[in-house]
């Protein structure tokens, strides 16, 4: 069931913790796990955890920011608008994504409610560290070789808060949690353009991203 409204009362310090996350090699036994998370005050105005999906042994990962509405109520990540234009650019990039592992940064909905809608709010860095365990269980079983970072919220989550994904796009990384991490940003930005030419514009730029991070999969 959807929660209706807002947890009234300000949170405390001690309300976030890492993320308890099981020793295992099951994405099943993280999901089931993370199923049950308390470690920050996010699940209580969410439906369910939102966890990733996709193949054990992606080549593939992509990395978003928290999961949306839709997202919440369905408990699969990238289902809803952002995720529908995402499938296409990942179609038009060549990419299956059913071969690709897709996830959150931040696993509950964080939302302010305005009228009967609800509106996304960005995570804290708060919620942020202590959903990390979560998004690191997967990168350590996954283990794809190339990530892609959907957005600031994930990059800065692996490359610190300074990083500029308007500045780094496209690129092909290295960091600790895969062999190649490709920034781009996020499919909502694309529908968040105020016309249609920047929104052709920018859609093109995000396919050419994943285009980038396809080849970088492949490469030795
Ligand atoms: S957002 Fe992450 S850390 Fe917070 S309760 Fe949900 S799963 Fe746990």
């Amino acid at each position: 069931m959807m929660k209706q409204s807002a947890a009234k009362g300000k949170a405390t310090d001690d309300e976030w913790h890492p993320a308890p996350v099981p020793e295992t090699s099951s994405l099943t036994t993280l999901r089931e796990a993370a199923r049950g998370c308390r470690a920050c005050p996010l699940y209580k105005n969410a439906t369910q955890t939102v966890f990733g999906e996709g193949p054990k042994k992606a080549a593939m990962m992509l990395l978003g920011e928290q999961p949306g509405d839709q997202e919440d109520l369905s408990g699969k990540p990238f289902i809803g608008p952002a995720g529908q234009l995402l499938d296409r650019a990942l179609e038009e990039a060549g990419i299956d994504r059913n071969a690709v592992y897709v996830t959150n940064t931040v696993k509950h909905f964080k939302w302010e409610p305005r009228g009967k809608r609800r509106i996304h709010q960005k995570p804290s860095s708060r919620d942020i560290a202590a959903c990390r365990p979560w998004m690191e269980a997967e990168l350590r079983v996954v283990r794809p070789g190339v990530l892609v970072c959907l957005g600031s919220t994930a990059a800065q989550a692996l490359f610190g808060s300074s990083f500029r994904v308007t500045k780094e796009r496209g690129k092909v990384l290295e960091s600790e949690f895969a062999p190649r991490v490709v920034p781009t940003v996020h499919p909502s930005s694309l529908l968040r353009q105020p016309d249609e030419e920047s929104r052709r514009r920018e859609y093109a730029l995000f396919v050419e991203d994943l285009r980038v991070a396809l080849r970088a999969s492949t490469a030795k």
